[in-house]
């Protein structure tokens, strides 16, 4: 099994490495990660400027190859899939990013945005996202591990061609964690989102952060899941459209 590993955080993330590391163990494993930060960019992709690789060998032990890119993790898996790695990938892992990817997360997200343009090629992928920005070594080797267990039986069983597992671990020690529960992504929204403040000359300049709220407070949701403290697994399916509305708007009898 040739596995794809990929992030938003970029290739000195420390959830890559030691994801990489260990599902190194299951099968063979190719990084392509961005050379920088790209949290939250979404599933954008980069036209206008040329895209380079840099080669990390020794990365991590076990890893066939690892590189970083100059664009963001769709870019990373695009020029993967479709231009540098010498042979076919079974399965892209997208991770382990330090900070959950719950409900509406999911569109701002680069974590999912690696796995999203994986299935767009129809290549079955898993985005990998922990509760915790800071989870002791020994748990992510644990997660890293059991993920490794995931991707397994995701070769086994199979996904259809357009879902991904968006795959969420709780805030609490591995041995504390309940099981694992099947999701829906919920919705969530920022509140106090733009923190305004005053620069150095004077001048007004805005951050955005935010304190999430949960508006859905479904207990099949992925946020009520690892708040429960279980792993969460979302099937997430890219597909765009709604045949219902379609319908519906026949009888609106639209004309030129
Ligand atoms: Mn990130």
């Amino acid at each position: 099994m040739h596995i794809l590993i990929t992030n938003d955080d970029g290739i000195h993330s420390f959830g890559l490495r030691v994801l990489a590391q260990r599902l190194g163990k299951i099968g063979r494993v190719s990084v392509i990660a961005p050379d920088r930060e790209r949290s939250a960019t979404g599933h954008a992709i980069t036209v206008h400027h040329p895209l380079r690789l840099t080669p990390y060998p020794n990365f991590a032990e076990n890893v066939e190859s690892a590189m970083s890119l100059d664009g963001t993790p769709s870019d990373c898996v695009k020029i993967g899939v479709e231009a540098v790695l010498a042979t076919s990938v079974d399965l892209v892992v997208s991770g382990l990013n330090p900070g959950p990817n719950l409900g509406t997360d999911l569109l701002y997200s680069g974590t999912v945005a690696g796995a999203v343009e994986a299935v767009l090629s129809g290549i079955p992928a898993i985005a990998a996202s922990t509760m915790s920005l800071t989870v002791p070594t020994e748990d992510l080797e644990q997660i890293a591990d059991w993920l490794g267990y995931l991707v397994r039986k995701v070769h086994q069983q199979g996904l259809p061609r357009e879902t991904l597992l968006n795959v969420n671990f709780p805030d609490c020690p591995w041995e504390k964690i309940k099981g694992v529960r099947l999701t829906r992504p919920g919705v969530r929204r920022y509140q106090n989102v733009f923190d305004k403040r005053v620069d150095p000359r004077g001048r007004i300049y805005y951050w955005m952060a935010g304190d999430p709220v949960d508006l859905d407070e479904g207990e099949d949701t992925d946020a009520a899941a690892v708040r429960a403290g279980y792993i969460s697994i979302s099937p997430v399916r890219f597909n765009l459209s709604d045949p219902a509305i379609m319908e519906e708007m026949t009888t609106w009898q639209l004309q030129v």
